[in-house]
């Protein structure tokens, strides 16, 4: 059997699940830590492990550029590359060459660019994407698409999603189906509802193992973005895992998860502990605020991480005053932990049927003075 998700619950929207994978189950609803290059910056993967992370997201981009997807293969594959033994989802490519290479080429059959490593040439069709993702081992594939900029015009985001159905037909016809192995397609459209609905159901109509929401967390807002999601999950088959691609903060996450989403992934995490912030129960933290210089209480009172149980703000404030690589790698591993944990927090509530009350409490926490 390819891969595939079970429902397990429901309450309101927001559903509990198990994702049935190659390398594992995975519980959802599931927070995935971001591999960009083959690492979660600054943890090795027994930490990423230890915080309770089952699967974790490598980048199409980064590691055909560096050190290519025909070495990792040869390198027997990303997951024995990385030691991550769990379920690997890696990403098209397609969000990283629009944001981050120069000067590209966008045609029907795919996109020509400039690496931002070397300024090399490379390209990539919905083909090429399929087989990189294959050579990295991916339990999870992503369908090559187009990310729409926001804003974006009605007519702007109508041809940006038809070209991403046409090449969401190619990334399925290129798939190789193995056991536990599986391919998603990603909704586009913009903010627009009609676009939205088209997408989807371009997408069921093709049938895939999952449907990613994309296209979003790129400049519209927390509201535009739950409006977008309140007129696209009622439309996704219940059987299969929703993920919505690039989110987020804790609300954001929660605020999904109420709407029917079951997996994230988002750099937040790991970029703000590496900038001093600290995402906790009681809300966010900068701790290169000079108010903490001699704060001996730790990160969150409610949170068993190394840098909780065995650290004080006071110390972390002292790493980051004097850029000691140790300050980022502690605030990484808490706030992945801590990502999962409220996951956690999240998915059983669902199973109990108290999911509101509980987001409530979580939301009340989160204003609640430290
Ligand atoms: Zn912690």
């Amino acid at each position: 059997m390819t891969l595939h998700w079970t429902h397990q619950a429901s309450d309101g929207r927001a559903r509990a699940g198990v994702l049935h994978a190659a390398h594992g189950e995975v519980e959802t609803p599931v927070f995935m830590p971001v591999g960009t290059a083959g690492t979660v910056k600054g943890m090795t993967a027994d930490g990423v492990r230890s915080t309770g992370a089952r699967i974790v997201l490598g980048n199409t981009y980064h590691l055909m550029l560096r050190p290519g997807a025909e070495r990792v293969a040869r390198l027997g594959g990303l997951h024995k590359m990385m030691d991550w033994h769990g379920p690997i989802l890696t990403d098209s490519g397609g969000f990283q060459v629009m944001s981050l290479s120069g000067l590209r080429k966008m045609d029907e059959d795919g996109v020509t660019f400039a690496s931002h490593v070397d300024g090399s040439k490379h390209r990539v069709t919905p083909e090429r994407s399929i087989e990189i993702q294959h050579l990295l081992g991916s339990d999870i594939t992503m369908c090559f698409d187009e990310c729409t900029p926001f804003p974006a015009t009605h007519e702007e985001a109508a041809r940006s999603m038809r070209l991403s159905m046409r090449w969401a037909a190619r990334s399925r016809t290129a798939f190789t189906p193995r056991e536990g192995y599986g391919l998603f397609g990603i909704v586009q459209g913009s903010t627009y509802p009609d676009l939205r609905a088209e997408s989807v159901a371009a997408l069921t109509a093709i049938g895939f193992e999952g449907y990613a929401i994309g296209g979003l967390a790129v400049g519209e807002g927390q509201e535009a973005m739950f409006a977008t999601l309140d007129v696209t999950t009622p439309l996704l088959p219940q059987t299969h895992a929703r993920y919505l691609m690039g989110v987020g903060k804790p609300d954001d996450l929660l605020g999904a998860v109420r709407r029917g989403v079951d997996m994230f992934d988002c750099v937040i995490p790991t970029r703000s502990g590496r900038m001093g912030r600290a995402y906790t129960s009681r809300g966010p933290l900068n701790l290169r605020n000079a108010k903490h210089a001699e704060d001996l209480r730790p990160l969150d009172p409610d949170c068993d991480c190394p840098a909780c149980r065995n650290h004080s703000r006071a110390y972390i404030h002292h790493l980051l005053k004097c850029d000691e690589m140790l300050g980022p790698i502690l605030l990484s591993w808490h706030n992945i932990h801590y990502y999962q944990a409220l996951m956690r927090r999240m998915r059983h509530a669902i199973q109990q049927g108290r999911f509101e009350d509980e987001a409530a409490r979580i939301e009340a926490d989160w204003s609640r003075p430290e």
